[in-house]
C-alpha cells in the first residue's frame, strides 16, 4: 500500500498509509486526541474524521471544543435541520448553508408557500427523531450527472453541483436516503447532535446578491452543554434588545423600505430630532475649535474623482456615473476629500492660515454590498461629520493631537467610554486598492505610529485597512451583535495634496506643499445614531432625548388646561414637551411614556393645580416627587445642558 505524508502544525512529518482517516492520525498521536477529535483540515480544507484520506498534506486534527469543533458540530445540525425540511416540505429547494463560531443557517426556497416562525417549532421536532435514529451520515463522492440528478429541479443545488465539482466528482452527505451537497466536515452521525435551538427566519437573496431571488434563511445554534446554549440565548435575548434596528422601530426612529432601495434611511421626526441635536453641537463644538463650516454639492464631474484617484482606486464602493447625453459624466462623490480641496484651491493661501480647518455635514454615497447593510450602521447614503486639515510638514504632530483631544472630549458628552484604537495601514502587495509608493507610506505610517507613541496611547495595527492614499487611526466600538465597526478616525494624507497641487506661501515667500489630514469625529449620523441607540439602549440622555417631557392630566376634563400651560412655559424655553390628551386611563399613558424612554413624566391632578406644581417621574424610576413647577424647570434645563462640562 501507498504511504501518505502528514505535516503537522508543530513541523513534524509522519508517514500513514493510503486510506488512512485523520481519526486513526489522531488516535496514533496518543489515545486522548482520538476521543476528542471530531475532524480534521487538510491543506486548510475540513474533512471528516471517517473520510479516508487518498493525500497527504498539512494536517491539523479538530477537537470537540474548538471554535471548528463547534463549527463541525454545527454544520452537522445544518444537514439534521435539511433533511427535516426535505421530509416535512415537498419541492422545497435549498440554497447556501453555513456553520460558524455564530451559530447555522439553511436557506430554502418553496416558490408557493414561506416557512414561518410557527412551524420552527415542529422542524425541531422532527430534528430530534432524527437525533434519536442516531443515522449515520456518510461522505460519498458522486459523478458530476449523478450529482446533477440528485439536484432534480432545484436551480440553486444545480448550480452549486457545479460550482463544487473537483475532478469530475462532487462530495456529498448522505443520511439514509437524502442526500446534499457537503460543506465543511460533520460528525459520523445524527445522534452526536444533541443541543441545538432553531432561532429565526429571515430573508436572504441567493449568493448575497440583491438582484438574485430572495430565499428563507432558517437562522439556528448547536452546542455541546447545554448551559452553553442558555448563556448564549442570553447573549442574544440581551444584543436584540440593544439592536437599533428594533430600538429603532420601537421609538419610531427611522424606517428602510426595500421598496425605495435599501440602505437608504428615512429618518422620522424622533431620529431626525436626534440627528438635528447633533449636527447642532457638533458643529458648534467644531467652530468653536477654528473649523470654518462649508457646504459643498453631493455631484461633481467624474473628472474629479479621476483626478484625486478615487475612480482608479475606489470604483468598486462607487455609484455608476451619470451619462449627461452631452459628454458629461456626472459622479455622486463616495467621499467629501475632493471637495475640500476645492475649497482649498480657490485662494492662495498663506502660511498663516495652516492649520486650515475646513469641515461640513458632508453627504456622500457609496455602494456598498446589499449583506452588508445593516439599519443605520452601514447604508448607501450617509452624513459624514467631515473635516480636513491642511497643516505644514511640522504641524502634523500637533494638528494630530488638537484632532484627539477634541475627540475624547466629545466622547465624554456622549458619554463614550468602550473603544479601541486602531492603526490601519495598507496592504503593500495590493497595489491596486493603494497608492504605489513605498516611500510616501512609509513616512505617513512612521509619523502616525510616532504620534501614538508619544501620547502613550495603546493601540492595535491592522494591515490593508487604509484609505487608499494614506493610513488611519480608527477608533473601534462594538455593535450589538458584536461586530467591531469605526466609529471616528484620523488620517493622513501627503498623496491628495500632491494629486492636486496644493500649495501655500511660505514664510520665506516660496511655495510648500501642505499635508492634509482627514477626520470623521463621529462618524456619519447614520453610524452614529445607531451607536448611540445601541449603547443607551434607547433611552437617550435628556439633552438628545426625541421627547423630553411628556404631561399627563389625571383628568382630561378638569386637568387638561393646566397642563397645557406648563407645557407651553416649558416649549417657551424650547424644552421638547407634550401633553397626552388620549382619552386613556392614566395608568397606561404613564406606562406609554415609560415605553417610550422619556426622561420626564409630569402627572397633573387637583394637587398639583392648586399647589402650582407637577408629579415628577423620571424614566427608570418608580417613585414620583411633588415639585414646584419653577423648581422642575430649573432641575430640567440643568439636566438638559449637563452635557457641556464646565
Ligand atoms: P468602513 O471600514 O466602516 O467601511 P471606511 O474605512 O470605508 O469605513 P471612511 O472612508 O474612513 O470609511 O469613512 C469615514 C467614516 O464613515 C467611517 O469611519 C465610518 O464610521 C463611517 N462610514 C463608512 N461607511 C459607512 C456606511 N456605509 N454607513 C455608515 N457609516 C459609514
Ligand atoms: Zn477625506
Amino acid at each position: 500500500m501507498s504511504q501518505l505524508s502528514f505535516e503537522f502544525p508543530d513541523g513534524s512529518v509522519k508517514q500513514f498509509d493510503d486510506g488512512v482517516t485523520s481519526e486513526d492520525i489522531a488516535k496514533s498521536i496518543a489515545v486522548s486526541l482520538g476521543k476528542k477529535a471530531v475532524a480534521a483540515k487538510l491543506d486548510g480544507k475540513l474533512v471528516n474524521n471517517d473520510e479516508p484520506l487518498h493525500k497527504g498534506g498539512k494536517i491539523e486534527i479538530i477537537t470537540s471544543d474548538s471554535t471548528d469543533g463547534l463549527s463541525v458540530l454545527r454544520a452537522t445540525a445544518a444537514q439534521i435541520l435539511k433533511m427535516a425540511i426535505a421530509n416535512g416540505f415537498d419541492n422545497i429547494h435549498f440554497g447556501e448553508s453555513d456553520a460558524d463560531e455564530d451559530g447555522f443557517f439553511v436557506d430554502t426556497d418553496k416558490p408557493d408557500t414561506q416557512i414561518s416562525v410557527d412551524q420552527l417549532e415542529s422542524l425541531s421536532q422532527s430534528m430530534h427523531k432524527i437525533i434519536k435514529q442516531d443515522l449515520p451520515i456518510k461522505v460519498v463522492f458522486l459523478s458530476a450527472a449523478d450529482a446533477a440528478k440528485a439536484a432534480g429541479d432545484d436551480p440553486y443545488q444545480t448550480e452549486l453541483v457545479k460550482e463544487n465539482e473537483v475532478d469530475g466528482k462532487v462530495k456529498f452527505f448522505e443520511i439514509g436516503d437524502f442526500k446534499s451537497i457537503a460543506e465543511g466536515a460533520v460528525l459520523p452521525s445524527t445522534g452526536k447532535v444533541k443541543i441545538f435551538k432553531l432561532l429565526s427566519v429571515a430573508g436572504a437573496y441567493w449568493q448575497g446578491k440583491s438582484s438574485n431571488p430572495m430565499l428563507q434563511r432558517i437562522y439556528a445554534t448547536a452546542f455541546n452543554k447545554q448551559k452553553e446554549l442558555d448563556a448564549d440565548l442570553e447573549k442574544r435575548k440581551e444584543a436584540h434588545e440593544r439592536d437599533h434596528r428594533v430600538i429603532g422601530n420601537e421609538l419610531d426612529l427611522f424606517f428602510v423600505d426595500p421598496k425605495v432601495g435599501a440602505g437608504l434611511p428615512y429618518w422620522m421626526p424622533n431620529g431626525a430630532t436626534i440627528r438635528r441635536t447633533i449636527e447642532r453641537y457638533i458643529v458648534d463644538k467644531e467652530v468653536d475649535n477654528g473649523y470654518q463650516h462649508v457646504y459643498t454639492p453631493v455631484l461633481a464631474n467624474l473628472d474629479l474623482y479621476k483626478q484625486s484617484g478615487h475612480w482608479a482606486h475606489y470604483r468598486e464602493d462607487m455609484f455608476p456615473p451619470m451619462d449627461m447625453g452631452d459628454g458629461e459624466m456626472l459622479e455622486l462623490r463616495p467621499m467629501n476629500c475632493p471637495s475640500h480641496i476645492q475649497i482649498y484651491n480657490h485662494h492662495i493661501r498663506s502660511y498663516r492660515e495652516l492649520p486650515l480647518r475646513i469641515a461640513e455635514l458632508g453627504m456622500m454615497h457609496r455602494y456598498e454590498k446589499s449583506g452588508a447593510l445593516s439599519g443605520l450602521q452601514r447604508v448607501r447614503e450617509m452624513t459624514l461629520n467631515d473635516g480636513h486639515t491642511f497643516v505644514a510638514l511640522d504641524q502634523i504632530q500637533e494638528e494630530f493631537k488638537n484632532i484627539l483631544n477634541l475627540m475624547v472630549d466629545v466622547y465624554h458628552d456622549f458619554d463614550i467610554n468602550d473603544y479601541t484604537f486602531r492603526l490601519s495601514y495598507r496592504d503593500p502587495k495590493n497595489t491596486e486598492k493603494y497608492f504605489d509608493d513605498d516611500e510616501m507610506w512609509t513616512k505617513a505610517q512612521t509619523m502616525l505610529k510616532g504620534a501614538m507613541d508619544e501620547m502613550g496611547l495603546k493601540y492595535t495595527e491592522a494591515e490593508g485597512e487604509a484609505a487608499f492614499y494614506g493610513p488611519k487611526l480608527d477608533v473601534q466600538t462594538k455593535t450589538a451583535l458584536g461586530n467591531e465597526e469605526t466609529l471616528s478616525t484620523i488620517q493622513l494624507d501627503f498623496m491628495l495634496p500632491e494629486r492636486f497641487d496644493l500649495h501655500y506661501i511660505g514664510e520665506d515667500g516660496k511655495q510648500h506643499r501642505p499635508v492634509m489630514i482627514h477626520r470623521g469625529l463621529v462618524s456619519t449620523m447614520e453610524r452614529f445614531v445607531a451607536y448611540l441607540t445601541e449603547i443607551y439602549k434607547g433611552a437617550f440622555p435628556t439633552w438628545l432625548a426625541p421627547h423630553q417631557v411628556k404631561i399627563i392630566p389625571v383628568s382630561q376634563d378638569k386637568h387638561l388646561d393646566y397642563a397645557k400651560k406648563i407645557n407651553e412655559q416649558l416649549r417657551a424655553l424650547k424644552i421638547r414637551s407634550s401633553v397626552d390628551t388620549r382619552a386613556e386611563k392614566m395608568g397606561y399613558l404613564i406606562r406609554d411614556a415609560q415605553t417610550h424612554k422619556i426622561p420626564y413624566t409630569l402627572v397633573v391632578g387637583d394637587e398639583e393645580v392648586s399647589g402650582n406644581s407637577v408629579s415628577v417621574r423620571k424614566y427608570g424610576e418608580k417613585d414620583t416627587q411633588s415639585e414646584s413647577v419653577p423648581d422642575f424647570i430649573d432641575e430640567v434645563s440643568k439636566d438638559i445642558a449637563s452635557y457641556s462640562r464646565e
